[in-house]
């Protein structure tokens, strides 16, 4: 961790100001952010992560009361087959790869780990179907375990619009916003940019005109609502852009 911490992108007391003057704003907006995704043990979150993927949580939700409640451990799974565990998350999309994903994340949990989800980003990374994306849920609300941030396509588009990054990976942004904001803040400031990413800045028109935050942080907020890219070859007007801030 010593390693990732010195390699991490130098950001200015302003930038790191600004960051702060953010996250103090979306937390009283959105005081009850947390993930939405429904799990009582860390294995069932682990899965329903592992089933959000390009997926969204309310159809990960409809799915795993019945899912879990026919595999109550990683043992359960492990001794199915993902043929037996497809039925109960048809409704999702890819079920069949994220069927095998399960099984297999199970069997090593139950092999390699005692049952048990581990608790460092080196042995969740070794598990099928999860990256570091997958790895931070777990770690940040399973176990108050802030090893990184979790960037999925709601973060990856607000760090930009936000001015927070222009890194182009998961990896450059994630890095982008643990150089930028408290450790100790890492998990919440994920659900906080979630919970505005999918209540005002969503990814086809947001509320730019007439949200406050919006006002404060975001370059495009004096262009009102924001417009879809032109698709390639349409005719395009010219649009001053607003100096950003990474
Ligand atoms: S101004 Fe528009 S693009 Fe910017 S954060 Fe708000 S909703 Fe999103």
């Amino acid at each position: 961790m010593a390693e990732r911490a010195r390699k991490l992108p130098r950001k200015t007391a302003a930038q790191k100001a600004r960051a702060a003057e953010l996250l103090a704003a979306l937390k009283a907006r959105y005081p009850d952010a947390h993930c939405e995704l429904d799990w009582s043990k860390p294995h069932e979150l682990l899965i329903a992560t592992i089933l959000s993927a390009q997926c969204t949580d309310v159809a990960v939700n409809k799915a795993t009361p019945g899912l879990f409640k026919a595999f109550p451990t990683p043992a359960d799974y492990a001794r199915a087959t993902p043929a037996e565990i497809e039925p109960f998350i048809r409704s999702i999309g890819l079920f069949r790869s994220k069927a095998k994903a399960v099984h297999e994340t199970c069997r090593l949990l139950v092999e390699r780990f005692g049952g048990e989800v581990p608790r460092t980003m080196e042995e969740l990374l070794l598990l099928r179907g999860v990256a570091r994306k997958t790895a931070n849920v777990v770690l940040g609300n399973c176990f108050g375990i802030n090893e990184g941030v979790v960037v999925d396509t709601h973060v990856a588009r607000l760090s930009e619009r936000l001015g927070l990054s222009r890194g182009k990976t998961p990896q450059a942004i994630e890095r982008d916003l643990m150089a930028l904001f408290p450790r100790e803040e890492w998990c919440l400031l994920s659900h906080l940019l979630i919970f505005h990413g999918r209540r005002a800045c969503k990814a086809r028109g947001g509320s730019c005109a007439e949200d406050e935050i919006c006002a404060r942080f975001c370059s495009e907020a004096s262009q009102g609502t924001r417009r879809e890219k032109p698709a390639r070859g349409a005719p395009t007007t010219s649009r001053a852009r607003p100096t950003r801030r990474a």
